[in-house]
């Protein structure tokens, strides 16, 4: 018999949350409206429609505290939700350190991480309201794969933009996405002008998540029967991922444990968002205490350096404005292996929880990041995505921390997704062939200058 020292927290099936958690009611301070590109005036839902369905718009400006899980969607959770929540007690072991660790494993999830949790709900409202089409964007591949199968249960075509870096990195996520009747296209593409645009200037162009996202938007504009379907950085995006915390704060209470620092990695903040918007929300209530940290590549750092301002979600300037931490549209970062985190903007959401310090955030280097995945992995005998990486370093910082004040500390962080797509970037890793990048400070004051102009 093992003990009842557990080391997997499960719930039954019948735990998954029956509502999203929407931390908007609960601010203290309103988020900044979103701007027309064109009369800096705040849009309206009619704005939105030629890009989304109506109720994925209505879901982004909702007010509404908790937003119920449609049955279908709850249905297809149950593949793989509740995720469990896992005490990583070798690591801590291995590490000599008081502070227990705890991740939530999304990596469970039949796509590999977490943003199926998003792509099912997206194309659960898409075929309800009648689109035929999706298109979007994909860094390293996860995004795309998790949106691919979701249209594949919902008999949606789907095609997607992937980041050239990515596109040839990453075969197997390509070939994924092939797999469930998607069509991949390698971006910038000839296929669209904003693609041609940055080909003509840069045609051996690496790509980046925001060149991509102005490719699928310019599809979706131009086709009636097309919509778009963004993996990160909107509301009802990070809405959909509250799943993740809702359910750990149960599980943490099984534990009999309540974490002092949750952690996770941010690309466009939907991991970090969903594993601790629902702890804010206990904390704007006096019920926790946890500091919540976003870890994001040193590489790319939107939160840590960047300026909180209007800008454009993509590098063609087609999206509306919003007010977010950035580094600047056309900023192209660096081609770190955590394709996810290779964004130039940050969640309008996240964002805003920054400025109003309910939040703190840190970079980690790639080398850093990959030593930290491994040393993980020996440990606990899962592969950890790279992006996943950049929170498992954190943590490990945080633990240290508690080991060298020696003093308690429990840490839980979102290991987002697994890396078994992501091997080459481990072959290089082991090979000595990846390297640190320096804060790029020249494109990111280029890029900077570049801001449009609010009033
Ligand atoms: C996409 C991705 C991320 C980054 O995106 P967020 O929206 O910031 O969560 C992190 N981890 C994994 C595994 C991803 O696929």
């Amino acid at each position: 018999m093992l003990p009842m020292d557990t080391i997997q927290y499960l719930l039954p099936q019948n735990r998954i949350p029956l509502a999203w958690y929407n931390i908007l009611p609960d601010l203290p301070k309103p988020l900044a409206p979103t701007l027309h590109p064109g009369t800096l005036q705040p849009i309206g839902p009619d704005d939105l429609a030629p890009l989304f369905p109506m109720s994925l718009i209505m879901q982004e400006v909702s007010t509404e505290r908790d937003i119920e899980i449609p049955g279908e969607v709850r249905q297809i959770y149950a593949q793989w939700r509740p995720s469990p929540l896992v005490r990583a007690r070798r690591l801590e072991k291995a590490l000599d350190t008081p502070a227990h660790i705890y991740y939530k494993y999304e990596g469970v999830s039949p796509a590999g991480s977490h943003k199926l949790n998003t792509a099912v709900a997206q194309a659960y409202y898409n075929k309800k309201d009648g689109t035929k089409h999706l298109s979007t964007e994909t860094g390293a591949g996860q995004w795309g794969s998790s949106l691919a199968m979701a249209c594949a249960f919902f008999g949606l075509d789907c095609k997607v933009y992937m980041v050239r870096v990515s596109y040839d990195q990453k075969p197997y996520r390509r070939a994924l996405m092939e797999a469930f009747g998607a069509s991949v296209t390698a971006s910038p593409s000839n296929q669209t002008e904003s693609g041609r645009a940055i080909l003509a200037e840069h045609p051996n162009s690496t790509g980046s998540l925001g060149i991509a996202i102005s490719e699928a938007v310019e599809m979706a504009a131009k086709d009636p029967n097309t919509k778009y379907a963004l993996g990160s950085v909107l509301n009802h995006v990070l809405l959909h991922q509250t799943v993740i915390g809702l359910e750990t704060i149960e599980q943490m209470a099984m534990a009999g444990d309540e974490p002092d620092v949750i952690i996770a990695c941010a690309g466009g903040g939907s991991n970090f968002a969903g594993l601790t918007m629902p702890y804010l929300g206990r904390k704007l209530k006096g019920q926790s205490h946890a500091r919540l940290v976003a870890v994001e590549p040193a590489a790319c750092p939107s939160l840590t350096k960047g300026r909180f301002t209007y800008d454009f979600g993509d590098t063609g300037h087609l999206t509306p404005l919003v007010k977010m931490h950035t580094l600047g549209s056309t900023f192209i970062p660096p081609g770190i292996h955590a394709g996810g985190l290779r964004y130039h903007g940050m969640a309008p959401l996240v964002s805003h929880v920054m400025d109003l310090g309910l939040a703190e955030a840190t970079t980690v280097q790639q080398l850093d990041a990959f030593a930290a995945g491994i040393q993980f992995a020996r440990s606990e005998g899962i592969m950890p995505a790279p992006e996943a990486n950049h929170a498992i370093a954190h943590a490990i910082r945080e633990a240290l921390d508690a080991k060298e004040e020696g003093k308690h500390r429990t840490i839980l962080f979102n290991l987002s997704g697994h890396g078994h797509f992501d091997m080459q970037s481990y072959i290089d890793y082991q090979a000595g062939k990846l390297q640190n990048y320096d804060y790029p400070a020249e494109e990111i004051a280029m890029a900077l200058a570049g801001l449009p102009t609010v009033a």
